[in-house]
């Protein structure tokens, strides 16, 4: 069996930092709280209980291992690409990997509920899962505008027993849904653990995320090894807030001739501020919702508008390892338009009969470019991080407007 660790390059040190990116909340209240959770989180890691459950409801519910497919046609462009099939998974993303861990660790510590934030509503279907799973409670809160953009998700959550709260501040997007959601669990801090859905946020969640998430990579380099001999050349992800990049990324960290590419929204181009969120190729170094990261801000260092046409991806902060990683030169952060991933969603849809979440389009799109560029012979390993039925309806009013 396959099991968990992170690498030491990603493992943040006592103050929860990854060089100076992360950290540990300064709120005497929270802290105490998200010390218990930490805690919690080194207990059962080492647990033998917990890895069994863990791994026996990973083979038999989630559907675990995901398979890597070679996608032939696409390769016809030149380099090999190969897809981690996490859009496999029940619940259709790679959330359900972390949330699944969240929920036995909320389990483990007396809580009768979790509450989350979620943008694409990715996040809230797999937590709300979870919690029917293993009979907890959930909460969730949700910008106004992504509940209308992902109508299924929020349906889904409902019909799960989750209990959704729509948040109309701001932009009505992920931002402003976390803002109400750790609002909500200051409320209730005995009885609540807050699960973060991505591997932002103060300290544990960026490391107890990574962990959760580290399957996928782990997975996915033996798949690779076994079915295909050697290692790919890069191993490429989108990036939102980060967790199934990193997932992917951990275990390739060691292999120094393996490049590790995330990709970030474009939007409707770099050049257009508010428009894309492209947090690691433009932003600045700040401190945003309870940790260190580059984030996209305006003058005064207040967090940017941003956009994306992947609800998932719009965030304007980023997971410190991320940062970290950046800084080190070990992984490279490239983007892609909101034009690209469209192509390129409807490319894996005619040309292997795979329709892909927009957020996993941005990965694909790269690879197609990155395919090219490369040649014959070169292999690059994609995780295809959830499927694209919650985006069918939005895709193809798109694709008519833009033949109107
Ligand atoms: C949420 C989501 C993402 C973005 O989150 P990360 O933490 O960056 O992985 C990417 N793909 C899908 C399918 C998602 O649901």
């Amino acid at each position: 069996m396959i099991q968990e660790q992170l690498n030491a390059l990603v493992c943040p040190d006592s103050d929860g930092l990854f060089g100076r990116y992360g950290g540990k909340i300064g709120h005497p209240e929270l802290a105490r709280a998200l010390a218990e959770i930490e805690t919690g989180f080194r207990k059962i890691v080492c647990d033998a209980d917990f890895i069994a459950q863990m791994q026996r409801l990973r083979t038999t519910y989630v559907g675990r291992p995901s398979p890597i497919y070679h996608a032939r046609t696409l390769s016809e462009r030149g380099a090999d690409i190969y897809l981690k099939r996490e859009d496999l998974n029940h619940t259709g993303a790679h959330k359900i990997n972390h949330c699944i861990g969240e929920v036995l660790l909320a389990k483990k510590l007396g809580k009768k509920k979790v509450i989350a934030e979620t943008g694409a509503g990715q996040h809230g279907v797999a937590l709300a899962t979870a919690s029917a799973l293993l009979g907890l409670k959930c909460e969730i809160h949700m910008g106004v505008a992504d509940m209308a953009k992902e109508h299924p998700n929020v349906s889904r959550m409902k019909i799960l027993g989750a209990e959704i709260v729509p948040v109309s501040a701001g932009a009505g997007t992920l931002k402003e849904a976390v803002d109400s959601a750790f609002a909500s669990y200051m409320a209730q801090l005995d009885d609540s653990m807050f699960a973060v859905g991505s591997v932002v946020g103060p300290a544990p969640y960026p490391e107890m995320v990574a962990y959760f998430q580290s399957i996928v990579g782990h997975e996915a380099r033996e798949q690779f090894q076994t079915a295909y001999g050697g290692l790919p050349d890069e191993v490429v992800a989108c990036v939102g807030g980060g967790s199934n990049a990193l997932g992917l990324f951990n275990a390739f960290i060691d292999d120094k001739d393996v490049a590790l590419v995330g990709v970030e929204p474009a939007g409707e181009g770099l050049d257009k501020p508010g428009r894309h969120a492209a947090t690691l190729t433009l932003g600045k170094f700040g401190h945003i919702q309870g940790f260190n990261c580059y984030y996209l801000q305006e003058a005064d260092g207040t967090p940017a508008a941003v956009h994306s046409i992947a609800s998932g991806l719009d965030y304007p902060g980023v997971g410190p390892q991320h940062c970290h990683l950046k800084d080190s030169g070990r992984a490279r952060y490239e983007t892609a338009t909101d034009a690209e991933c469209l192509d390129a969603f409807m490319v894996l849809s005619r040309e292997e009969g795979i329709i892909p979440a927009l957020e996993s389009s941005h990965a694909v799109a790269y690879a197609l470019r990155r395919a090219a560029e490369l040649g014959p012979g070169r292999r690059l390993l994609v995780n295809l991080s959830g499927r694209g039925d919650k985006d069918i309806d939005f895709v193809l009013e798109r694709l008519a407007q833009q033949t109107d």
